[in-house]
């Protein structure tokens, strides 16, 4: 059985992070998006990459918490990371108006820059949403798109069913990470019975968020087992075919 990390972050500690894509393998966990979001974690992910090319994709990007500083240096940046090396995404990308609603405005167009990079560069993205539906369909049907077309995941859904029909409906996967294992996240439940087979994608968020059984521990890559587990048994399915479904869906996505 072979499993599909879609979205795991790294520290700056080498050593940690050769150990921690070690256990990874050795569970199962063949394969995982490293995904930056700021300076450092661009840098860690590059970093992750390095250790094992052969089973870590790399997404760029600049979170939410990046609207703060200049947009067009925060950009000229994230376009010097994706010409030096080959990228699997642009991520994590997106809004946050839980943590950090006064910069919404700038969390928008940080964002619609990012989706029109990915359009440039042909590559999907990696979407971070949060208390934010309504402007994250906002800013998503507002940019033009030339190539493809839009496509990419919202990584670690939180929503209802009904904000994940609008983003299904926008041709866009739906990975859920631990969180859906957790004692009070019954629509989270819901919404991942809903996702089709052929839009569902799994994730650690790691270094947070670790799923049952493993709470209160550092969340790691290799912790995706457990959330697999989790999701055949909610949704009637073997957990061989689970893995081996969101396996395609990931490789489809990022290669
Ligand atoms: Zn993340």
């Amino acid at each position: 059985m072979e499993i599909f990390d879609t979205h795991a972050h790294f520290g700056q500690d080498g050593a940690e992070t050769a150990a921690v894509l070690a256990r990874a393998a050795a569970a199962g966990v063949t394969h995982l998006v490293a995904v930056g979001g700021s300076e450092e974690l661009n840098a860690a992910a590059i970093q992750a990459q390095d250790t094992r090319p052969d089973a870590v994709r790399l997404a760029i990007g600049a979170d939410r918490d990046q609207a703060i500083l200049p947009a067009d240096e925060v950009m000229s940046e994230i376009r010097r990371l994706h010409a030096s090396r080959r990228c699997a995404a642009v991520g994590e990308i997106g809004l946050d108006f839980h943590y950090t609603p006064e910069t919404s405005s700038e969390q928008c167009s940080l964002f619609a820059a990012q989706l029109a990079l990915a359009d440039e560069l042909g590559l999907p993205v990696v979407i971070h949403t949060r208390e934010a539906d309504d402007a994250t369909c906002g800013v998503l049907d507002e940019v033009p798109w030339h190539g493809d077309g839009l496509r990419g995941v919202i990584h670690c859904y939180t929503g209802a069913p009904a904000f994940a029909r609008q983003l299904l409906d926008r041709g866009f996967m739906v990975s859920f990470s631990g969180i859906v294992t957790f004692r009070s996240a019954e629509e989270v439940r819901a919404s991942a019975k809903y996702v089709p087979d052929d839009r569902l994608l799994v994730e650690t968020d790691s270094p947070y968020l670790a799923p049952v059984p493993m709470r209160g521990k550092k969340n790691e890559p290799a912790f995706v087992v457990h959330t697999v587990r989790f999701l055949a048994e909610l949704r009637q399915a073997r957990e061989e075919a689970l893995a081996s479904l969101t396996f395609a869906n990931a490789v489809a996505m990022f290669g």
